[in-house]
């Protein structure tokens, strides 16, 4: 007998969202959508209403709210605002909770569904790097509650630890794409544009994380990730540039063995395995690797001292404590600012090192951990709009 998965997305209007309803589509007799939020997007969030009728939604704006409301009479529960994806996390009756919101935004619906020992599968990165200290702390207060991780990284080194013990890890190898800039010395990037930096050449996703993988602080923040996810020293981690991402990530073991986990770049793979495990799941919308057209797999050092994202990050997450949070909220509003065209592409790295630099270093070993860290990440973002927002 199959037994109905309850999922809950939290933005399900967004590029992992809609990669996961496609794979929920598909599996219709498995997976029961009871709840999806989108924020600007409504017209899609209503789509998806239609298509899964939903018992609860969220929207960022109380008025769209009602309005979805009245149009769809099977929605028994909206919520809106700031607080509204907590309550969405702590109210509504699900068994897996995707958090697929871009930022720090998602991590007090992650608190939630901890507290009520659910299984995330967490695509929001974000959380993890700004507050991973505490989530670490809170999911051994909840043991029952399970984070699988749906960064195609994550989810790689995840399933290359399967079976295989711990204390013999010798290092994780996180492999990225070098993102679309790679090769550009600093020259070339002190001018380029966001329609550039918005072109990746071979993931497509939603446009902070695309601005993130072109500083290559989307890397930064996956080093950090890692840590947090699989308890691995820094010294530990290592990135290496594969350009053509079909090696999603490896761990390489005392014994001299490689384990790495491939496949195209979709990250329909990564979810489902979230979805599934620790089932390995057929779904017709997957896009399987064909290897002989794939031909050649190559790799490279990245260039650090141009493309900073990777060692500003290593260096935050080695101080630990509040400045990992500074790290994240920093190059957030960097990327936002960026984006609006207020400031240039390499602005972004001199905004996360003047932010750390400026931070005086909070102690997260208290039971206000939560609270600092949000303090922490308010604060960060109104320095860096005080100082560059024109
Ligand atoms: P998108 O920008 O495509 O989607 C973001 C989602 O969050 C949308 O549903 C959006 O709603 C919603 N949202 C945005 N702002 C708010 C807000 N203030 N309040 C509530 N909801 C909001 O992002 P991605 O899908 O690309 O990424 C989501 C997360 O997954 C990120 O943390 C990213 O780092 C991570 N990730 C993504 C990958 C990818 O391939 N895309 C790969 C690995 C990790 P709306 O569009 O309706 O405004
Ligand atoms: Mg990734």
């Amino acid at each position: 007998m199959i037994i109905m998965k309850k999922i809950l997305i939290l933005g399900s209007t967004g590029s992992i969202g809609t990669s996961a309803l496609e794979l929920i589509r598909n599996n219709r007799e498995e997976y029961q959508v009871v709840a999806i939020s989108g924020n600007r997007n409504i017209e899609l969030l209503k789509k998806q209403i239609e298509e899964f009728k939903p018992l609860a939604i969220y929207v960022g704006a109380e008025e769209e709210a009602i309005k979805i409301k009245n149009e769809y009479s099977f929605i028994e529960d909206i919520y809106f605002g700031e607080n509204g994806l907590a309550e969405l996390a702590k109210n509504s009756d699900y068994d897996i909770i995707l958090t697929a919101v871009s930022g720090a935004i998602g991590i007090d619906a992650t608190v939630e569904a901890i507290k009520r020992e659910k299984r995330i599968a967490l695509a929001n990165k974000e959380t993890m790097v700004s507050a991973g200290t505490y989530i670490n702390r809170l999911l051994k207060e909840y043991p029952k509650a399970e984070i699988i991780p749906v960064d195609s990284e994550h989810s790689a080194l995840f399933q290359s630890l399967q079976g295989f013990k711990k204390e013999n890890v010798k290092k994780l190898i996180i492999t990225a794409s070098g993102g679309t800039f790679r090769g550009k010395n600093l020259e070339v990037l002190e001018n380029v544009t966001v329609e550039e930096a918005l072109k990746h050449p071979n993931w497509s996703m939603g446009k902070k994380i695309t601005i993130d993988s072109s500083t290559l602080v989307n890397k930064g923040l996956e080093v950090i990730e890692a840590h947090e996810l699989f308890n691995v020293p820094y010294d530990d981690i290592e990135v290496v540039v594969h350009p053509q991402s079909i090696i999603h990530s490896m761990v390489e073991y005392v014994d001299g063995s490689i384990i790495a986990q491939m496949g195209v770049p979709s990250m329909k793979t990564p979810i489902l395995y979230a979805f599934s495990y620790p089932k390995k799941e057929f779904n017709a919308s997957i896009d399987f690797l064909d290897l002989i057209k794939t031909k050649t797999l190559t790799f490279e050092e990245a260039d650090r001292k141009v493309f900073k994202g990777i060692d500003l990050a290593y260096r935050a997450g080695r101080t630990g404590e509040t400045m990992p949070t500074v790290f994240n909220a920093a190059n957030e509003v960097a990327v936002e600012l960026f984006m609006k065209k207020k400031i240039k592409f390499l602005d972004i790295y001199r905004i996360i090192e003047e932010a750390m630099d400026n931070h005086n270093l909070i102690s997260l070993d208290t039971d206000e951990a939560l609270s600092i860290i949000k303090e922490v990440d308010k604060e960060t973002r109104r320095k860096v709009r005080e100082q560059w927002e024109r």
